[in-house]
């Protein structure tokens, strides 16, 4: 999408009940334009009170909505979609505006093929049959919950929207969904969306707000039956424990990821280079699916760091994320910011060898961090264990498979792995044996988001051992 300039008022209201309404409370929070620091809104805040007339809305709206055929759930999403469709623009400019995204790399459009895609599935959602006890015939109904809430992060905002909103909506249950606060306008164009098109009042309500009171809100309420959540592994835990100490309502957690990119010396430079600089690089390394942590081939290191370095200068080319041809833009907020900052800091302080930046970006007026490579980084240390989300990679060397493996899988995550090599045999004994959600051969997360979820992956905490995976193979 091109360079986005518009006047449009910025609307700013929690979406109940079919209608735009300010807090009770009248309570609002800020938001700033991370490249600018500039004011762009006050921001609605959800009180308990606003979150409870929220899962009254989509309680009263429940029978109605559940009632309906699948082809008529179907029929509205699909108008919704095509109500989206003329809003694409508009959706990266408040992204862009809110977060820093740059619009010209902006992936909201997925949003809608995603979401039709969800909405063809409807009449997939089916229950199984048994004859296996004499006397007997055994059925199972796939019923929908009632009220269900998404409790979603700001990297990609309108992306996560639809993820959240769509499977719940289609298979008959009525939503809340709390956007985060630094990302909280693009959502509302959804609201804006169903009053457009006469959607049924009260099936999809928006909440904005922090963790403390309004998501906690949610995750504690007693009407809600589903809670399906996308963000940090910590608040995952709050999340859990919250629903456990209420109704014991039904969780899905899709949280972080330290993924491990192991490139052995048969691989394609030419193709595992621009892929491991893009996965670091893309939304400014605000991705739970980014490489963060490489590990190459100790006869092939030298020159790969040659060519990620001159790779991430070319790519990372910072600049507004309104103009065109942006390719980064700045860090999210200031906590995110701060945040990166500090892992570069620890970095100086333990002398660990910079092959690339180290520092944040001077004379940008904006939360613009360098692209960074750090190499020979000791594996125990907080730069190989902790999500950063900036973009910074750090890259080791290994020479043993077998022990390379132990280190990859040597962390708290499992959320994706990739590997680059032309041996058929070893690309897949490793991705047997990463233990990881997703697999990546001969590739990385260049519209991973997609293809993952097309392919139905299971994306929620830790993968490999024990759980489902879904293998993607680049095949040029
Ligand atoms: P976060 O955990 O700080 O916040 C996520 C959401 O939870 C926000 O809306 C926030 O307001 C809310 N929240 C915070 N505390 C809460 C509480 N106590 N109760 C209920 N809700 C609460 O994460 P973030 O910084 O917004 O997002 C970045 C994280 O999300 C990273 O770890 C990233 O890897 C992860 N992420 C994962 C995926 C995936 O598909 N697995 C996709 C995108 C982002």
């Amino acid at each position: 999408m091109g360079s986005v300039a518009s006047d449009t008022p910025i609307e700013t209201r929690l979406f109940i009940n079919g209608e735009f309404v300010p807090s009770k409370s009248g309570k609002t929070f800020e938001v700033k334009n991370p490249a600018t620091l500039k004011h762009v809104a006050h921001v609605s805040e959800a009180s308990v009170e606003d979150v409870d007339i929220a899962v009254e809305a989509a309680k009263a709206a429940f029978p109605a909505w559940s009632a309906l055929a699948a082809m008529e759930r179907q029929g509205w999403l699909y108008k919704l979609a095509d109500a989206f469709d003329a809003e694409l623009s508009e959706i990266s400019r408040l992204e862009a505006l809110s977060m820093g995204k740059p619009t010209y790399q902006d992936v909201s459009a997925m949003g809608t093929a995603i979401m039709r895609y969800q909405v063809g599935k409807a009449y997939d959602i089916q229950g199984e049959t048994s004859l296996h006890t004499p006397g007997f015939v055994n059925m199972t109904f796939r019923q929908p919950f009632g009220v269900t809430a998404g409790i979603i992060p700001w990297n990609v905002t309108w992306l996560m929207l639809i993820m959240k909103m769509t499977p719940a909506l289609v298979s008959g249950n009525t939503m809340v969904l709390k956007t985060s606060e630094k990302s909280p306008l693009s959502p509302l164009i959804a609201g804006k969306a169903m009053k457009k098109i006469g959607f049924p009042k009260g099936v999809f309500n928006i909440v904005h707000g922090f963790g403390r009171p309004t998501g906690e809100a949610l995750s504690k309420h007693m009407e809600i039956r589903k809670l399906s959540f996308t963000g940090s592994a910590p608040t995952g835990r709050l999340i859990k424990k919250a629903a456990a100490e209420s109704n014991l309502k039904n969780v899905t957690l899709e949280l972080g990821g330290k993924s491990p990119l192991l490139i052995f010396p048969d691989a394609d430079l030419s193709k595992a280079v621009p892929a491991a600089a893009y996965s670091i690089l893309m939304n400014s390394g605000q991705a739970c699916i980014a490489s963060s942590r490489v590990y190459v081939h100790e006869s092939i290191a030298q020159d790969f760091i040659t060519q990620m370095k001159t790779a991430m200068q070319s790519m990372g080319k910072s600049g507004d994320p309104l103009a065109e041809g942006t390719l980064r833009g700045p860090q999210a907020d200031q906590l995110q910011f701060d945040r990166v900052l500090s892992f570069l800091d620890h970095a100086k302080e333990q002398k660990v060898p910079t092959a690339l930046g180290g520092s944040k970006e001077s004379n940008t007026g904006g939360l613009y961090i360098e692209p960074t490579i750090f190499t020979s980084v000791p594996e125990d240390s907080k730069l190989m264990r902790e999500e950063i989300f900036g973009p910074v990679v750090c890259i080791n060397t290994f020479t043993d498979e077998a022990e390379v493996l132990k280190r990859a899988n040597d962390t708290e995550y499992g959320l994706y792995g990739s590997v680059f090599t032309r041996d058929v045999s070893r690309a897949l004994r490793i991705a047997k044996s990463l233990e990881a959600g997703t697999i990546g051969i001969n590739c990385t997360s260049r519209l991973l988001v997609l293809i993952c979820r097309l392919a139905g992956s299971s994306r929620v905490g830790r993968g490999g051992k024990g759980a489902s995976m879904s293998l993607i193979i680049g095949l040029s």
